[in-house]
């Protein structure tokens, strides 16, 4: 197969600049741990593949592949039901990648990790389990319109169950939360602020932490999305001081239909369980059921178990090559993108330029974000285009859809130049940039 083009040809000279202050200040080498990802040797369209759309999905490196393997061909039976040696073997690899997941996001005991399919799932057991008992007529959710729909509709509808309201923390023109109009809707005491870590649609890092005592200030519940944070910053969620964190695998170096809810214990607690069969009952008679300990109640049938075990493989690939490593990486790549992007004439970045990811959605000129999409993936250059599950920031902004291009550990400087190469390719071909 193909390698892709040599770290070492950047020919443009502020991007040589950056590198050398990459070299100098990263290690190890981020072209080794690129390496570590197959997928990334891909000709796509007779190009190499030039994958930027981490925000929809990470790529997964081989000792996830791996360990997947490994796992099924070896470990595999059913979890927390067999005496027999296997099943206790496949126990064992099932609670450690929950172990392990606990402790990367600073979780005071295992038991508060529940293995959902991924964030969405998370949002719907937190708005079934405790919306559907705590949430009465009347009550108000505080959401924001940065939201990606995942979470929207399941607050939307809790609300059509309960007759509860929903409020919605309006966005400045820079993307950003505008943090008067949080203050005005937490005067009407909400039972829960819920909203996102990073912005998906533009990148926004929100100010979480402050947001968090705020809420609590007026006594309500916090429930952080974490998809597009867990996959790049160390988050601890005694330090977050959040009640809920919800966060996917997939996006994160690891395998689809698998992610995680971290709540506080107390909470866990009073919660009913999310769906019923077996797995989540201590004990069941013809009259009812008991229900299992935490974070058993949650887990209804038999989970994912390849899938958590792929997520702590992943997880302990992240904490191997280190997420300050990895955001000095990512800060570079950041830094130069924001550079190239903004010098492009006719290109129009949303998001702020400050407290951002390297997550870049845009316009160009009235090239639809489809065609742009379509030109690029033609050079083998993977953007995504269309409202990103973020229908009500595109309403926001009076557009229907944008471009996006997003980064993780395993990109390069040189991408950022085959996306703006590419870029004036489909400028050309449209006849110049109305
Ligand atoms: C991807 C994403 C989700 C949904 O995650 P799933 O893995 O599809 O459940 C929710 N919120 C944000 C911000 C996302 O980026």
């Amino acid at each position: 197969m193909e390698t892709n083009q040599s770290e070492n040809q950047v020919s443009i000279s502020d991007s040589q600049a950056i590198e050398e202050a990459l070299n100098e200040s990263t290690n190890p080498d981020f072209q080794v741990i690129r390496d570590q990802f197959p997928i990334l040797r891909r000709n796509i369209n007779g190009h190499p593949l030039v994958y930027l759309d981490s925000a929809a999905s990470s790529q997964k490196p081989l000792r996830v592949l791996e360990r997947i393997d490994r796992y099924l061909r070896e470990q595999h039976a059913n979890v927390h039901r067999g005496v027999h040696s296997l099943s206790i073997e496949a126990t064992d690899a099932y609670e450690e990648a929950r172990n392990t997941i606990a402790v990367h996001v600073g979780a005071a005991d295992s038991s508060e990790i529940v293995f959902t399919r991924g964030t969405t799932e998370s949002i719907n057991l937190v708005a079934s389990s405790w919306g559907d008992t705590f949430v009465k007529e009347g009550d108000e959710i505080i959401l924001t319109k940065m939201e990606h729909h995942s979470n929207i509709v399941p607050w939307q509808i809790l609300a059509e169950r309960t007759g509860a309201r929903l409020n919605y923390v309006d966005v400045t023109a820079d993307g950003r939360l505008d943090m008067n109009d949080l203050d005005r809707l937490l005067e009407r005491r909400p039972k829960l602020v819920s909203f996102t870590h990073v912005s998906n649609g533009m990148g926004t890092l929100n100010p979480v932490i402050d947001i968090v005592e705020r809420a609590h200030a007026v006594g309500a519940l916090t429930l952080i999305d974490g998809a597009q944070a867990a996959p790049h910053l160390q988050i601890n969620v005694e330090e977050l001081g959040c009640d809920f964190y919800a966060f996917s695998a997939h996006k994160m170096c690891g395998p689809t239909g698998v992610g995680a809810l971290w709540g506080r214990r107390d909470l866990f607690e009073i919660m009913p369980p999310y769906q019923s069969g077996g797995e989540m009952i201590s004990e069941v008679t013809l009259e009812g059921s008991r229900w299992a300990e935490v974070p058993h109640k949650f887990e209804a049938g038999t989970p994912n178990i390849s899938g958590v075990v792929g997520f702590g493989e992943a997880v302990q690939f992240l904490n191997d090559v280190g997420l300050d490593t990895i955001a000095v990486h990512e800060n570079s790549l950041k830094k130069y993108a924001l550079e190239r992007l903004t010098a492009v004439e006719g290109l129009t970045l949303y998001g702020p330029r400050e407290e951002r990811t390297s997550v870049f959605s845009f316009t160009y000129g009235d090239i639809h974000p489809h065609d742009l999409s379509t030109i690029l993936d033609q050079n083998g250059i993977a953007i995504r285009a269309g409202h990103h599950c973020n229908q009500p920031l595109m309403d926001h902004f009076g557009i229907s859809a944008t471009a996006r291009a997003s980064f993780y550990l395993y990109n390069t400087h040189n991408e950022v130049d085959a996306l703006c190469e590419g870029l004036q390719m489909a400028a050309k071909v449209f006849g110049g940039i109305a």
